[in-house]
């Protein structure tokens, strides 16, 4: 048999990482949503905020404007006072406009229900056409909404890639989403974008990496390196925690989490207090893109 490539060697790496964290936290539902549109705005709404912040903001501004033309014919005035809380108002009430009348003079109406005809690169194009989106936005919305075996690559899951050593640092966002799409397979993507996320909330946090307690930490470069060392504030945050292996892959039955206390959690990353009500936010349905894991996981 020839010898395995460096990005094979790494997409079996990623298989047994997946498996590992599908055991445990099952397909995580960040709140995520079937309409491209509503998806859009929603991810627009979180970036630098917290979630329960810009999931509360999106809720409301529904409950304010039933429909997308309600919110185009308000205004970016009224715009910015609804998702006040949601941080960088200034900014993201304009871009919303914005992208509204570019559906609106496009299609006729405020939507992106056009572009579940279109192919993944015809998709990605036109998103990425649409004032203030790039391409983690717009892989967002081809994931979450059109079910498209695509992966966008947000802060976890980057930092999470450059830990393992699946890729180098400083890429850009580009290049980083198309060295991950070399090594993730298709089938993965959806599984381990969701699964990054609940990992760089409660492990794998961006301050103080938890790699004594981490599951993945045999896959993981850094967590090699930092095996028995202490964290730098010299409280021992190693702990031991039985790691789930790959055959102990149950989809639809997670392992209970290991309780974490609020003051073991970096107080910088302001999405790691949010660990329990993550966790207990799972889907009864499986959702759209996370079938084709599923279904290769009962071959
Ligand atoms: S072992 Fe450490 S660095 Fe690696 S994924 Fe886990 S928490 Fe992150």
């Amino acid at each position: 048999m020839s010898a395995m490539t460096a990005v094979e060697l790494r997409s079996d790496q990623v298989g047994a990482v997946v498996a590992t964290l599908v055991s445990m936290f099952g397909i995580p539902d960040h709140g995520n949503l079937n309409d491209p549109l509503d998806e859009l705005v929603y991810i627009i709404l979180s970036q630098m905020t917290t979630h329960h912040s810009y999931r509360r903001v999106f809720e409301r501004l529904k409950a304010t404007y039933p429909s997308w033309f309600d919110v185009l014919n308000a205004g970016p005035d009224a715009l910015r006072r609804s998702i006040a809380d949601a941080g960088l108002s200034k900014q993201k009430a304009p871009r919303i406009i914005a992208i509204l009348r570019t559906l609106q003079r496009d299609f006729g109406e405020p939507s992106l229900e056009t572009i579940r005809t279109l192919c993944d690169s015809e998709a990605e194009r036109y998103l990425l056409s649409l004032p203030g989106v790039g391409l983690k936005t717009a892989r967002c919305v081809m994931m979450y909404s059109l079910g498209r075996r695509v992966l966008p690559v947000d802060t976890h899951l980057a930092r999470i890639a450059r830990r393992m050593g699946w890729v180098e640092g400083g890429l850009s966002p580009a290049a980083m989403h198309s060295s991950l799409d070399a090594v993730v397979p298709p089938h993965q993507r959806f599984a381990l974008h969701v699964n990054a996320i609940s990992l760089g909330r409660t492990f794998c946090i961006a301050s103080i990496p938890r790699c004594g307690a981490c599951p993945v930490a045999n896959y993981c470069e850094m967590g090699e390196a930092h095996k028995g060392m202490r964290p730098t504030n010299g409280r021992t945050l190693h702990r031991k925690t039985k790691r789930p292996g790959p055959k102990s892959l149950a989809v639809g039955k997670p392992m209970r989490v290991p309780d974490i206390s609020a003051s073991e959690l970096s107080s910088s990353d302001h999405e790691a207090a949010s660990l329990r009500p993550l966790i207990q936010m799972r889907r009864t349905a499986i959702p759209l893109g996370a079938e084709a894991y599923v279904a290769s996981q009962a071959r």
